[in-house]
């Protein structure tokens, strides 16, 4: 009887074994089950078969990349594959960001039933929001070195144009090392000391917590507080408040951040949204991160004049310049315009008001003032352009060179955000690479 017994028990834990090992493939199949199908060791589905049928387009249909019978074929122009390399991906799966990577399954056409089996006419079709043309602009215009520039429609989430720089040709020489910079998608995934641009978030601060209307500061270039020099690139004289902003003037903004103080200056960047992961069709862009401190005034001075341990993602930014032309209210972006995988759209939606109508037509209307009053509407020709230029000093020979901002016009409603390393003041360099690429934008669409 003993010696049955024990029997029994060991066949009971061998079939409880086997049942755990059931519930744990299951399980990795459902959820990785894709990932095995389009494993690049399934040569069979890139090389031959009918299976292997997906195809990426831009916009306006141009072919960026195309997977049939014959192999994987890539737009003809060298500069239209390195502008657009960011959002098509490479087919080494080294640009994690780019579509054939993030939806590698799909466009080969995996489903969990069936496989790799795929009956639809015509193969998987992904159409990117993306402009071809206007990325090229872009990608000639950052001219090797390095940067990036993003441009989304704050009405609708589409992205427009998603460009970093120096990029691959996919057809041309691609370094082995999976980990070399040209892979990194510093628009998507960095983090950036965002230099004065961030004087946007101090300024939501400002309104929000102190009367601006009777804000006036004397700048001499100096600005010394207390034995320390917050130094300005030149003598600004008397500022008001929208002086302060069109001047970018480090000592006002230095005092403007200690009146404010440290609780608010931290909920603003917060209510910006500068600290959360925005998503991009399930790809998580990196969140920024700052240090408010409550005990040091000059620390906290230059925190709100955007240097400090100031961090900000680039995408998140951009996200919040469509909301101050969008009266306040941030738009979900998108790189899809339309595919046949998915059934749901996924960008558009509004994921919340950033900050109120009457701020963000009150922050508007001091970009309008700074481009018209310091940069010059000639720089941006025949564009409805609002903007601020940043020159963050990361300890570099030459500061970094932002500018952010969006368009007013009805019909082409985008917003942006350019960097340029080592691009020296913000509006000369990177707003150069803002107007080029938005020219395009605006006449090719
Ligand atoms: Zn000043």
């Amino acid at each position: 009887m003993l010696k049955l017994e024990r029997r029994a028990r060991i066949c009971l834990l061998i079939a409880g074994i086997l049942f755990l090992g059931m519930v744990f493939f299951t399980f990795k199949y459902v959820s990785e089950g894709g990932d095995w199908a389009g494993f690049y060791g399934n040569t069979q589905i890139y090389t031959a078969g009918e299976i292997n049928r997906g195809e990426i387009s831009d916009r306006h249909d141009n072919i960026l990349l195309s997977c049939s019978k014959d192999g994987v074929k890539y737009n003809e122009d060298s500069d239209v594959r390195a502008g657009t390399i960011f959002a098509v991906g490479d087919t080494k799966g080294n640009i994690s960001t780019g579509a054939i990577n993030m939806w590698k399954s799909e466009l080969i056409g995996y489903d969990l039933l069936n496989g790799t089996y795929d009956k639809s006419q015509g193969g998987k079709k992904l159409k990117l929001s993306i402009d071809a043309g206007a990325s090229k602009v872009a990608y000639n215009s950052l001219n090797g070195r390095e940067g990036f520039i993003g441009v989304f429609n704050y009405k609708t989430g589409e992205i427009m144009t998603l460009v970093n720089s120096p990029a691959i040709d996919p057809l041309g020489d691609i370094p082995q090392n999976p980990d070399s910079p040209v892979f990194f998608n510093t628009f998507m995934l960095g983090k950036l000391t965002p230099g004065s641009t961030f004087k946007l978030v101090t300024s939501v601060a400002a309104i929000r917590n102190m009367d601006t209307d009777a804000f006036s500061f004397k700048c001499d270039g100096i600005n010394n507080f207390h034995g320390v020099n917050i130094r300005c690139t030149g003598n600004h004289g008397n500022v008001d408040f929208e002086e302060a902003l069109v001047k970018s003037c480090n000592g006002a903004y230095g005092e403007i951040s200690r009146t404010v103080g440290s609780k608010n200056l931290k909920a603003a960047a917060k209510d910006a949204g500068l600290m959360d992961s925005i998503d991009v069709d399930g790809i998580q862009a990196e969140k920024g991160s700052f240090d408010f401190p409550n005990n040091d005034d000059i620390e906290l001075s230059w925190a709100g004049i955007g240097q400090h341990k100031d961090l900000i993602n680039p995408c998140s930014m951009m996200v919040f310049m469509g909301a101050i032309a969008n009266d306040g209210k941030a738009v979900k972006p998108t790189m899809i315009d339309k595919t046949n995988f998915f059934k749901k759209k996924k960008g558009g939606k509004i994921i919340g008001e950033y900050i109120s109508p009457d701020i963000a037509n009150k922050i508007k209307s001091m970009m309008k003032s700074t481009v018209e009053d310091n940069y010059g509407s000639s720089r941006f020709s025949g564009l409805d352009i609002y903007a601020k230029s940043g020159t963050a000093e990361t300890g570099g020979k030459k500061s970094d060179s932002w500018f952010v901002g969006f368009l007013g016009d009805e019909a082409h409603p985008y917003a942006f955000v350019t960097w340029v390393k080592g691009g020296g003041t913000g509006y000369i360099t990177a707003g150069e690479v803002a107007n080029d690429t938005l020219q395009a934008l605006v006449s090719n669409n």
